[in-house]
């Protein structure tokens, strides 16, 4: 099994890396890069960081894979890919929704007019969106949703909620998936919508979660809506939603801020101490490191699968699965390691005076918990194992 990049590939990689490089020198790169972070940092909205993605756009980053009638460059998705990987390194914005899941389904479905307006702001990176699909009481059963959009003219009124709705406090348009046809079986009665952010009728609340990471629910209050938002075929939702998943699986999970914690826990054992000795001479924690070695090993080979898979054209649902439940779970035990082992200095918050390597290890021990929940759960995930990959019975 060969899992190295290719010449091409370890070219591009490298080619980012320099631009990287070149943007840790500006003066606001402690805006937008920040690796202490970690993933969390895209939740973020700055325009220090709006301008890094400006910045991306015009070194070409942003819509590689797009068609190059749309002003993409018609490349594998295994360079998007790629890119994050860097970029989750420098703890910088990953190229999102807008560049995948809303931009690829408006190229195979949204309107002439819809592609025109929107895909040249996605590519100069002019416009956040936020992803409106979980409710309360939709989440892991997402075709089960309730918010109502009932013909109006010919357009639609909207009313229900919306929840757990990341970057809608700063987003400029709404993509909505709303139940248009009640009578139709769950997965056949779904369209998805695109809302301006401040369009009448909506109320963003926000929710304050763990790890100072900050969602939304949203509200519809008779929210009246034209023709023109309704992307590609009316009750043809439920397809969008699962095709841009599978678009998305293998760029969204990136290994390197896994890795890279990693090498920060031998980092703090090696110049902890207890009673005068390295934590890192300490036999106990060896052989514990030892495992978790092995474990972050096992990590990168199911993450590799997922994306030999998707470079050779298939959907990689069971091995991004078995990827993200082993490696958010291992994100958690590694955490739990680290912080059994720095007492009671590791708890300490970043600001507070005696924090141990910047209070990062209080951090992650704080956001570790989301990555097994964001995308879909780990008992999703399991389910998805069970059924799709081991053939086990739906029930
Ligand atoms: C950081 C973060 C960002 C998010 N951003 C967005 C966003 O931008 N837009 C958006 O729409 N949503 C977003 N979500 C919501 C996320 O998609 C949901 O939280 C997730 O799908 C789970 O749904 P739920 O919260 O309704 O939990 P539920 O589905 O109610 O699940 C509750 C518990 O029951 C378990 N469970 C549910 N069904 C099964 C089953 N069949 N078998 C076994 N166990 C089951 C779950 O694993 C979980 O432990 C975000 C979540 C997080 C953590």
């Amino acid at each position: 099994m060969d899992f190295k990049l290719s010449a091409e590939e370890s070219r591009f990689a490298e080619g980012v890396r320099a631009f990287l490089d070149q943007q840790a020198q500006h003066p606001d790169a402690a805006e937008f890069m920040a690796p202490d972070r970690d993933a969390h940092s895209q939740l973020a909205n700055s325009p220090e960081r709006r301008a890094f993605c400006k910045r991306m756009g015009a070194q070409g980053y942003l819509g590689m894979s797009w068609p190059e009638a749309y002003g993409g460059q018609d490349i594998p998705g295994i360079f998007e890919y790629l890119l994050n990987e860097e970029l989750a390194l420098r703890g910088a914005p990953l190229i999102g929704k807008g560049v995948g899941c809303i931009g690829k389904t408006i190229i195979r479905h949204g309107s002439e007019d819809m592609k025109q307006r929107f895909l040249p702001l996605i590519l100069d990176a002019e416009v956040e969106f936020a992803l409106g699909y979980s409710e309360p009481g939709s989440g892991s059963d997402l075709a089960s949703l309730k918010l109502k959009a009932e013909k109006d003219g010919d357009g639609w009124v909207l009313n229900g909620q919306k929840v757990w709705t990341t970057s809608a406090n700063f987003a400029e348009w709404y993509w909505v998936a709303a139940r248009t046809d009640p009578d139709a079986p769950k997965h056949k009665g779904i369209s998805v919508f695109l809302i301006p952010m401040d369009h009448p009728g909506l109320t963003v609340r926000p929710i304050e979660t763990m790890g100072h990471h900050w969602t939304n629910e949203v509200f519809f209050d008779n929210v009246r809506i034209g023709p023109e938002a309704l992307v590609g075929e009316l009750n043809k939702g439920w397809t969008y939603v699962c095709e841009a998943l599978d678009f998305e699986r293998f760029t969204f999970y990136t290994i390197n801020p896994l890795l890279q914690k990693f090498e920060r826990a031998l980092d703090a054992l090696r110049t902890t101490t207890r009673n005068g000795v390295p934590l890192a001479d300490d036999i106990g924690v060896k052989r514990q490191v030892g495992r978790l070695g092995a474990e972050v090993e096992t990590a990168k080979m199911l993450q590799r699968r997922v994306v030999d898979a998707a470079a050779k054209g298939q959907v990689p649902a069971v091995e991004a699965a078995m990827y993200k439940v082993f490696a958010t779970r291992l994100g958690q035990v590694l955490t739990d390691f680290v912080l059994d082992h720095l007492g009671p200095a590791g708890l300490l918050r970043s600001d507070a005076e005696g924090a141990v390597d910047n209070g990062v290890w209080e951090h992650f021990y704080q956001t570790t918990p989301l990555d097994t929940i964001g995308g879909g759960t780990s008992e999703v995930q399991k389910n998805i194992i069970a059924r799709r990959g081991l053939g086990l019975p739906l029930k």
